[in-house]
């Protein structure tokens, strides 16, 4: 069930970081813009517009002017972006809607910066740090009958690829990579991703910080600590509250944080080889990301490719669908990226049309914390159990047990195990003591109270092993309420309170200048009335010239998308060359040095697999087929090695001739017929002077060769023992003088 909520659309805001020194020094000779401080962008915080000068731009030539849900400038804090932005986001996360915040920009221009920040320094700390305090100080601030489970997941897109962050083999060769699947439940996810449960702060930033070390990043012209991966913090509220009908509800809210690579430029990265690979693949991923934005934005057009990239896909939810998204747009003041800027000042303007329709995610059937609710209850009934097993014994042992509450029962039950160890013990040593007893009797005994002991032991080492379990599990859940009294607490929650008010405040005003102005537009030649011919002459000229400054910034701006066109389509071919030249490539090595038997078996074999996007390899035995032929076995080989024909079988029952001793070559059973010696003397000449010793030959050679023990198992005909290897080899294992060969 799931409460719907009127769409709302994205919320876009800018920011623009300072300039670097690398910057400051190349606009060290260039005139200083008013404002801009030697860069092109200049910021109207109050009416959240970004005006952008072309550096190459004639003089005369009109600016471009964007508006913003709010813009930054680069004396802008981290914390006003958080308390203005951000904090209403994780608001709703918590209430059960999903929330995504991304960062989207060139490489180099803070998307980094904005999400994580300087960890060390809390002035300094991003979207992403503030947002963990933010999610646990809310939780230990809410109601006392709300329970929490946070989970916490890391990945990285990498070349297209989805890798685990939190995986401890996420670098092992070849890498581990995940699925994307898509359920009508929970949209589209990520199969096996590692989730950890965090219960604190320290925890969700441990989690963070095993998952950077992760990541893939790599130093560029740009930016010395480039990220090359798409990388998405997923962290998932469940809470447990009383709805109005008195039963427990469960709402989840997923709130994605997601810091996107760089959108760069090849020749400006410097970048070869591999780099330059990756920087292909990022730029594909945001083109389809531009691509999504521009269809949604644009509404007519109903097709929506989300499934060009993995990217836009994990996006799915947060373009359009059930999510309150946030997007942040970073820029760089620099005038030599001046057109970068523009471009991702497009974007952003195209993303403010984008209307979502989030909605409260209420009792959805893979909850996790109802999981977690059953486990706690079964292990608290198991303890109850066993608790009561010790009371049970107790009162057998004439002693009352009331024990109240966990810890007292408990308690109780440790003591009166510890007692009937004591008494074991002395009962003990009282036999071992006693004189009376015979020695076996006190062997018995004493046998007898080591296995009670033994007993009491083993169900002791599982209450212990159960109630951690059970503490464990329950220790995972987090309770509202907590730090409620916490007098720190109170003025702390006052003030954000107040900090929050101020940051809607501004918003507020913002929204109404911006309203304003474009009424005031519109309104004016309404209210325009001319005393005079000639004054209507002069208000209709202003008029026409302001309408001809606005079509030549229309025109500049048709100019503008067709170079932009242009360049990233000449971008796309160059790409699309290196791609060939390598297809090329490995086209040479199969035709030439692989056979082509080989080839087409393989050929034969590979099928695409749309929903990964893959070439993958048919099984040799169809995947349905394997069960049932792994069970059975062909209907003559029941009982025997391998199948047996009807002919064979019955030749084998009758034993008649040793070919069709297939199952069974050798006579195992002993032998009990009594040796037969033949003397070698009366052997027909027939058998050949080279395999008989011959008559000649005398002394014990003959004596013992003439014992020759015949084996029922060879043949009963004397004359089978022509073979001359037997003979030879007998002869030889019957005497130590090997003579038999000579
Ligand atoms: P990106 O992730 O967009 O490639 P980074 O976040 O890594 O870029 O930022 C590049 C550099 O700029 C870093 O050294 C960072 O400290 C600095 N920087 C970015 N934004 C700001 C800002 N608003 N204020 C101060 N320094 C910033
Ligand atoms: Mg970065």
């Amino acid at each position: 069930m799931s409460k719907v909520k009127s769409s709302e659309t994205v919320k876009v805001v800018i920011r623009c970081r300072p300039l670097n020194r690398k910057e400051e020094a190349a606009a060290a000779g260039v005139t200083r813009t008013p404002g801009g401080e030697g860069g092109i962008v200049e910021m109207d915080v109050r009416l959240g517009q970004v005006v952008l000068r072309n550096p190459r731009a004639p003089p005369g030539e009109p600016r471009k002017t964007f508006t913003f849900d709010s813009v930054y400038d680069p004396s802008s804090k981290q914390r006003d972006l958080y308390d203005e932005t951000v904090r209403p986001l994780i608001d709703s996360v918590l209430d059960g809607f999903n929330g995504t915040i991304f960062a989207y920009g060139q490489t180099g221009t803070g998307k980094t910066y904005t999400m994580q920040g300087a960890w060390l320094e809390p002035e300094k700390r991003g979207v992403i740090p503030n947002a963990f305090e933010h999610v646990f100080t809310q939780i230990s601030r809410s109601a006392a009958d709300r329970q929490y489970l946070v989970r916490a997941s890391y990945l990285e897109i990498y070349r297209e690829e989805i890798r685990d962050l939190l995986d401890p083999n996420v670098h092992a060769h070849p890498p581990r990579t995940l699925e994307l699947r898509e359920s009508p439940e929970s949209g589209v996810y990520v199969r096996d991703l590692t989730a950890c449960v965090c219960k604190s702060i320290k925890e969700i930033e441990e989690v963070m910080n095993v998952g950077n070390q992760a990541r893939s990043v790599g130093a560029t012209d740009m930016n010395k600590h480039s990220s090359r991966s798409h990388t998405l913090f997923l962290i998932t509220v469940e809470c447990s509250l009383p709805g109005p009908d008195g039963r427990q509800h469960i709402r989840v809210g997923r709130l994605n944080l997601v810091d996107l690579a760089g959108s760069e430029r090849q020749a400006k990265t410097g970048v070869h080889g591999e780099r330059l690979k990756e920087a292909a693949k990022i730029n594909l991923s945001l083109s389809a990301l531009g691509n999504v934005i521009s269809a949604l934005a644009d509404r007519r057009s109903g097709h929506v490719p989300y499934r060009d990239s993995k990217l836009t896909r994990l996006l799915q939810d947060s373009l359009g669908g059930n999510a309150k998204t946030v997007m942040v747009a970073t820029l760089g003041p620099a005038p030599q990226h001046y057109e970068e800027t523009l471009t991702t000042l497009r974007y952003a303007n195209r993303a403010k049309n984008i209307q979502n329709q989030p909605r409260v995610n209420e009792d959805p059937k893979d909850a996790l914390l109802r999981e977690f609710q059953r486990e706690i209850a079964r292990l608290r009934a198991q303890l109850n159990h066993r608790k009561g097993r010790g009371k049970h014994r107790k009162a057998e042992g004439e002693e009352g047990w009331d024990g109240e509450g966990d810890e007292e029962g408990e308690e109780e039950v440790e003591k009166e195990r510890t007692l009937q160890e004591e008494r074991l013990e002395e009962e003990k040593e009282a036999i071992r003591e006693d004189g009376s007893l015979l020695v076996e009797e006190k062997q018995r005994l004493l046998g007898e109270k080591e296995r009670m002991m033994g007993d009491l032991r083993k169900e002791r080492d599982a209450t212990e092993q159960l109630t951690a379990k059970y503490k464990a599990m329950e220790s995972k859940l987090l309770v509202g309420g907590k730090n409620i009294m916490d007098h720190t607490n109170e003025q702390q929650k006052t003030l954000e309170i107040r900090r929050q008010e101020i940051a809607e405040q501004s918003r507020r005003e913002r929204e109404m200048q911006q309203q304003v102005m474009v009424q005031d537009e519109e309104t004016l030649e309404l209210r325009e009335t001319f005393s005079s011919l000639q004054q209507e002459v002069e208000a209709k000229t202003k008029k026409l010239k302001k309408l001809y400054a606005k079509l030549q910034c229309v025109k500049a701006e048709i100019q503008d998308i067709n170079d932009e066109h242009v360049r990233s389509r000449q971008e796309l071919e160059q790409t699309q060359n290196q791609l060939t030249r390598e297809l090329r490539f490995k086209y040479l090595i199969i035709e030439n040095f692989i056979p082509l038997e080989e080839k087409n078996k393989i050929m034969n074999r590979l099928t695409f697999d749309p929903e990964e996007d893959q070439w993958k390899f048919t099984p040799l035995v169809p995947a349905e087929s394997r069960f049932s032929q792994m069970k059975k076995r062909p209907a003559s080989a029941v009982g025997y090695k391998r199948p047996i024909s009807q002919y064979a079988r019955v030749a084998l029952a009758m034993g008649a001739h040793s070919r069709y001793r297939a199952e069974n070559i050798m006579f195992l059973e002993l032998d009990m017929t009594p040796p037969t010696t033949v003397s070698l003397d009366h052997w027909p000449s027939e058998a050949g002077p080279h395999c008989s010793p011959s008559p000649t030959d005398n002394g014990p050679y003959r004596q013992r060769a003439a014992r020759v023990r015949m084996s029922r198992s060879w043949c009963q005909i004397p004359r089978a023992i022509t073979s001359s290897t037997s003979t030879v080899s007998l002869a030889t294992h019957s005497t130590a003088t090997p003579t038999a060969a000579q």
